[in-house]
């Protein structure tokens, strides 16, 4: 489970995240939705300390986190509880497609390579590329980087996954094959939050949609409210502009 408090960032002068307080319950998808600048990477990015947040708490599986009073330690258990998952993949270009995956298997867990390779194996198998094991990632479509690197999130077991605009980068014909494997995923159970422009995608596997603006949470509800009676004029306006 994941439990978010009075979560606050700025950047110098800017507020950038205004008190954020989320939960998200075991095996449930939370999707974000907002405008460009709302604050919905920066969020995310906090949950694993990419970005240091100024104040509030975080619980994340094991992990508990009060961003006014914590050790290295404390961030350290709290990274260990997610995965994220880039707009822009960010696979090591010099490693194989199974390097990748299995990179944090042997140097953080120090898993023996031979497991951590069957692991990897399992792994591509389930987002459809155990034939491109022996690839480097250049010679990879945008949709099948991208679902290693989803199978990269999977391979440390999290207790979440963080998406960030996992399609935003991909052509257009791409983008189904991806979320086909998010929802795959989904399926299982998994907690995930994700940050999307795909409303239709938000409403199918997301248990609980948040809109974010200007750092806040302006509205929030199951998919079925929020996309089909939005109550804040902002939310329709934002709803409205997507067509
Ligand atoms: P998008 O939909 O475009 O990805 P977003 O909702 O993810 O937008 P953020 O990336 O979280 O928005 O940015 C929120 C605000 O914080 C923006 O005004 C952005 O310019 C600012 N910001 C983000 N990162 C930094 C940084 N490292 N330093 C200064 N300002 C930043
Ligand atoms: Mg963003």
């Amino acid at each position: 489970m994941i439990e978010v408090k009075s979560l606050k960032k700025k950047f110098n002068e800017l507020t950038v995240l205004n008190g954020i307080d989320i939960v998200v319950e075991r095996g449930q998808v939370l999707a974000i939705i907002g405008p460009s600048g709302s604050g919905k990477s920066t969020f995310l990015r906090c949950l694993n300390f990419l970005e240091q947040p100024d104040a509030g708490f975080i619980k994340i599986g094991e992990a508990t986190l009060d961003a006014e009073n914590y050790t290295n330690k404390d961030v350290q258990q709290l990274r260990r509880q997610t995965a994220m998952v880039f707009q822009n993949y960010n696979l090591f270009r010099n490693k194989t497609v199974l390097q990748n995956v299995t990179e944090a298997l042997i140097v953080a867990q120090k898993m023996p390579k031979a497991e951590a390779e069957a692991t990897g194996i399992g792994l591509l198998a389930k987002v459809g590329l155990k034939e491109k094991a022996d690839n480097y990632p250049a010679t990879l479509s945008g949709g099948q980087q991208q679902r290693v690197s989803i199978a990269r999130a999977l391979a440390v077991n999290p207790h979440a996954i963080l998406f960030d605009e996992p399609t935003s980068s991909l052509d257009p014909e791409l983008v189904a094959e991806v979320l086909q494997v998010i929802k795959s995923i989904a399926d299982q159970q998994t907690t995930m939050i994700i940050v999307t422009h795909e409303m239709d995608f938000a409403r199918e596997v997301a248990d609980h949609v948040i809109f974010m603006a200007d750092g806040n949470i302006v509205e929030q509800g199951p998919p079925e409210s929020l996309f089909g009676d939005p109550q804040q004029p902002r939310t329709r306006q934002f709803l409205k502009q997507l067509g």
